[in-house]
C-alpha cells in the first residue's frame, strides 16, 4: 500500500466517525495540483544528469499552499501527495491560516558537491516559480534540506522575478530572514503537546526512558529538550543506527560528537555507556518513550505488538502505518500524532512569514510565547474531539482539521 493510500485511510476513517459530507471527502481527498519537473544540472565531471522533482499543492482554503522539500533516494509522487495532505490537516489542526503543499527532489544529497547541491536547488526554483510565492505557496527544510538550502531557494525566487519577497520560503537563516526559534520549533511544539499530556497522567521526567529515532533537526532538538526538562534518554538513532544506554546519555555530548564523527553510532563510549543497536532493535527497545523522528513506515504490523514504550510521539511523518495503528491501540499505547505533534515547526514558519511580510522581527522570547498557546489549544481541542467521538487520538486529530476545513469550503463554496 502506498503512503497515499495509508493517508486516505486515515481520512476516510475519520470522517466517517464524525459523518463528514461525502463532497468535503472527495475534495479532500484529491490534490489540486500536482507538479512534476525535469532538472538537468551539470556535474563536476563535464557531464548532464537530469534529476525529477515534484511540489504537489493539497488544498489552499485556508491560506497559501504550506510544506517542507525533501531530497531524498525514495522520494515518490504518492509520497509527496501523502506528504502534502497531512500539511493541509497539520495547518488546520493548529488553526493558521495556510495549506498544504509539499515537494521533493530523487536526489541523495550526500553524494552531491555543495556546487551540484546549488545547482540543482536553483534550477527547482526556476522550474516552480510561477507556482509558489508568499501569496501562492511557500516551502520549507523537510528530510535533507537546511537553512543553507531555503537561502538559495530564496535568492533564485527573488533574481528570477526581480523581487524582494523573502516570504517566499520559511526555514532561512537569520541573516537570510528567517525567524528566531525555527530550527527547534518542531520540537518545541512536540514537546508543548507531550507536557500536557504528561501533566493529565502524572508523568515524572526523573523516571521516564526515551528512545528517540532519528537525530536530524526534528530528533536532536527533542533529546536536547526532553534532556533538559529532566528526561532520561537511553537510546538514539540515525540512518547508520543506533546507541542504547541503559544509564542515560548526555544529549548535548552526542549532537556535538555526531557532528565531529557523522554518525550517532561513533559516540557509543562518548556520551555515555552504550551500546550499539540496530535501528529495528531501537524501535522495540526498553523505554517509556519512543519519539519517532526519522521516516515514514518505521512502525508496521511487523514490530508494533513488539514496541515496549506506553507512548509514542510522532514528530516524522506518518512512521506508523494504519496497521500498526490497530496492534497498538490494543496494547494501550498512545500515539500522538505527527499532525498534532509536529506542527510546532509549520506555526513558527508561520511566524516566519508573517514577519518576512511586515519586515518587523520578533524576539526568540516573543515566538516561544506564541507557539505554547497555539500548540495547548490544537491539543485541548483533539482531547475534547477524542472525547466526544470516543475515538483514538489521531482520528480525533484529523476530526478536528476536517471540521475546520469542511466550514471553510462550504462557507467560501467549492465548485
Ligand atoms: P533531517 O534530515 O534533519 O533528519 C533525519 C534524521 O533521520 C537523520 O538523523 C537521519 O540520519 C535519520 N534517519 C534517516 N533514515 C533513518 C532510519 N531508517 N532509521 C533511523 N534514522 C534514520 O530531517 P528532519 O527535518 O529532522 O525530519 C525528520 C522527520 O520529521 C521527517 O519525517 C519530517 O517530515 C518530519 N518533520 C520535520 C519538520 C522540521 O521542521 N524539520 C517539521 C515537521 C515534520
Amino acid at each position: 500500500m502506498s503512503l497515499f493510500e495509508n493517508t486516505l485511510k486515515q481520512i476516510n476513517e475519520a470522517a466517517e466517525i464524525m459523518n463528514l459530507e461525502e463532497d468535503i471527502l472527495t475534495i479532500l481527498s484529491h490534490p489540486k495540483r500536482i507538479i512534476q519537473v525535469s532538472l538537468p544540472i551539470r556535474m563536476d565531471d563535464g557531464k548532464v544528469k537530469v534529476f525529477d522533482g515534484f511540489r504537489v499543492q493539497h488544498n489552499d482554503v485556508a491560506g497559501p499552499f504550506k510544506g517542507g522539500i525533501r531530497y531524498h533516494q525514495q522520494v515518490d509522487m504518492e509520497e509527496v501527495k501523502a506528504l502534502a495532505t497531512w500539511m493541509t490537516m497539520k495547518c488546520s489542526v493548529v488553526g493558521i491560516p495556510l495549506g498544504g503543499g509539499k515537494g521533493g527532489i530523487i536526489v541523495d544529497p550526500k553524494t552531491l558537491s555543495t556546487r551540484e547541491l546549488e545547482q540543482l536547488t536553483r534550477r527547482y526554483i526556476n522550474r516552480v516559480q510561477h507556482n509558489i510565492g508568499p501569496d501562492m505557496d511557500v516551502p520549507a527544510p523537510d528530510v535533507n534540506t537546511n537553512g543553507q538550502i531555503m537561502a538559495w531557494m530564496t535568492d533564485e525566487y527573488m533574481k528570477l522575478g526581480n523581487i524582494n519577497r523573502r516570504g517566499v520560503v520559511t526555514g532561512k537563516p537569520l541573516e537570510c530572514g528567517g525567524s528566531e526559534g525555527r530550527a527547534a520549533a518542531t520540537s518545541q511544539g512536540g514537546s508543548i503537546v507531550w507536557e500536557e499530556i504528561a501533566k493529565e497522567k502524572g508523568i515524572k521526567p526523573g523516571e521516564t526512558r526515551v528512545v528517540i529515532q532519528g537525530f536530524g533537526n526534528a530528533g536532536s532538538h527533542m533529546a536536547r529538550i526532553m534532556g533538559e526538562q529532566g528526561y532520561k534518554i537511553v537510546g538514539v538513532s540515525d540512518s547508520k543506527g543506533g546507541v542504547y544506554c541503559e544509564e542515560g546519555l548526555d544529549a548535548p555530548c552526542v549532537l556535538k560528537c555526531k557532528v565531529e564523527k557523522g554518525t550517532v553510532i561513533e559516540c557509543e563510549s562518548q556520551c555515555g555507556s552504550c551500546k550499539q543497536i540496530t535501528n529495528e532493535e531501537l524501535i522495540t527497545a526498553d523505554c517509556d518513550i519512543l519519539v519517532l523522528a526519522a521516516l515514514e513506515n518505521q512502525v508496521t504490523e511487523e514490530n508494533a505488538a513488539n514496541v515496549k514504550a506506553k507512548y509514542i510521539i510522532e514528530l516524522a511523518n506518518g512512521p506508523v502505518t494504519p496497521e500498526a495503528d490497530k496492534i497498538l491501540e490494543k496494547n494501550d499505547v498512545l500515539v500522538i500524532p505527527d499532525i498534532l505533534a509536529n506542527a510546532g515547526g509549520v506555526t513558527v514558519s508561520y511566524f516566519e512569514l508573517v514577519q518576512n511580510e511586515a519586515g518587523y522581527y520578533w524576539s526568540a522570547d516573543k515566538v516561544q510565547r506564541r507557539l505554547k498557546p497555539i500548540m495547548i489549544k490544537a491539543y485541548q481541542r483533539v482531547s475534547e474531539m477524542m472525547q466526544e467521538y470516543k475515538c483514538s487520538m489521531r482520528q480525533a486529530a484529523f476530526i478536528s482539521a476536517m471540521d475546520r476545513l469542511s466550514v471553510m469550503l462550504k462557507t467560501r463554496g467549492f465548485e
